[in-house]
């Protein structure tokens, strides 16, 4: 089968187009600043066809462009359109209704709708990015596949945060994590290269990239993960602050006035690695900067270990006993010296890495050294897999 795979943003569509039989991706790209100037990039195994600027006026142009290069007489992948047997939708917040991925129906498509309150960047996109899928492939089967559903078998504990119950039976505040379908997709590939029953082990994900959340897996099912109501809670991220006593909000706002949604946004999009250092968000801008001798690119980078250290602690002790740790997504797949950093402080839990075999970039690698208690992978994320695959399962099994 053929699998369409889509992630529709705000002005973007990043689509890849999957052949099920050997996982093969036969081309992928991105339309972006759709509804502003548009741009639009095209990739096959030849490498990229190409990439330029593109009038996309709206997401039913992007959709319908990115199907004419896919069926392209010259650079195309497919022949007909018809050869895509179903469209799997990335879907970040599927928030208190959704449990697993489903096939889309007008009902589906209403909870989604009724969870912008809980997804408001994302939700609204994806809506848009369905229905302009709906247009352009009538009459082919569609699957959401929502960020947040690994994390709903969290028990109530990690699930529920200890204000009074009204918040969460009236209003839906509890943590709904991000990033499931990656912690999924790596633990479970994890458990592959260990060649275990996923529901004999205990793992930790380590999903660091620009936004980045550690889960903890039981068994093959979440037990509890780092990021709460929003993607803001849990660790220091790229320009988001993460754990932070809550009461630093009401602080601000009494003493400056500042509103409660500007706080926010700083707190979102103004705070974290790039706060801290005043350089950057981005890890590498840091990591430069601090081998420069820059203090608050220092303090920036400590800060981002401390707190995947405390994350890893504190999942270690709620499991109680660590089969494997993973690291992904574009910090945890490149930064060797954050990997070496982390894992040398885990010693005193059995954890050992081999360093030469730590000193690599972006592959699937196992890096425990000889004599550690806990195995320790690199393993690129493939959401987009996951999303296929469960987009393939569904669909069969209509
Ligand atoms: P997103 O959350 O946007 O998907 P990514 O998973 O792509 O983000 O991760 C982006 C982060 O990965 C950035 O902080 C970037 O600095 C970091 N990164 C990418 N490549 C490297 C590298 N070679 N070494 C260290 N960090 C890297």
């Amino acid at each position: 089968m053929i699998i369409l795979v889509v992630n529709t943003g705000s002005s973007s569509l990043k689509y890849q187009l999957f052949d099920m039989d050997d996982h093969k991706v036969l081309a992928k790209g991105l339309c972006e600043r759709i509804g502003q100037d548009g741009h639009m990039n095209y990739k096959t195994e030849a490498g990229t066809v190409f990439d330029k600027d593109v009038a996309l006026p709206d997401h039913g142009v992007a959709m319908q462009l990115v199907i004419d290069a896919l069926t392209d007489k010259e650079y195309g992948v497919i022949s007909d359109m018809s050869e895509i047997g179903a469209v799997g939708h990335r879907i970040v917040q599927g928030g208190y209704l959704f449990d697993k991925s489903e096939i889309i129906t007008d009902e589906v498509e209403a909870g989604i709708e009724e969870l912008c309150v809980i997804g408001p960047l994302h939700n609204p996109p994806a809506l848009v990015g369905i229905r302009a899928c709906k247009k352009v492939l009538p009459g082919t089967p569609g699957v959401v596949v929502f960020d947040t559903t690994f994390h709903r078998t969290m028990p109530d504990e990690c699930k529920y945060y200890a204000i009074p119950w009204e918040y969460a039976e009236k209003y839906h505040v509890q943590r709904y994590g991000a990033h499931g379908t990656s912690h999924r997709y790596v633990s479970e590939r994890c458990a592959e290269l260990m060649g275990r029953d996923p529901a004999e082990l205990n793992i930790i994900t380590c999903h660091l990239g620009n936004g980045s959340s550690i889960t903890a897996v039981k068994g093959g099912k979440c037990y509890d993960t780092s990021m709460g109501l929003t993607p803001l809670e849990g660790l220091v991220m790229g320009t988001r602050c993460g754990s932070i006593d809550p009461t630093v909000v009401s602080f601000i706002y009494e003493q400056t006035g500042m509103p409660v949604k500007e706080i926010t946004d700083m707190m979102t999009k103004k705070a974290g690695l790039l706060a801290v250092s005043e350089i950057s968000g981005d890890c590498r801008d840091i990591t430069k900067a601090e081998a420069e001798g820059n203090y608050k690119a220092h303090v920036a980078r400590e800060m981002l270990l401390r707190s995947v250290k405390r994350f890893i602690g504190a999942y270690a002790a709620e499991l109680g006993h660590v089969d494997a740790i993973v690291f992904t997504a574009g910090i945890g797949e490149n930064d060797a010296d954050l990997r070496e950093k982390v894992c040398d402080n885990l010693g005193f839990m059995g954890v050992k890495i081999d360093k030469e075999k730590n000193n690599c970039r972006g592959q699937e690698v196992e890096i425990t050294a000889e004599g550690s208690e806990i195995r320790t992978f690199i393993i690129p994320t493939n959401e987009e897999l996951m999303i296929a695959m469960d987009t393939q399962a569904l669909v069969e099994a209509m």
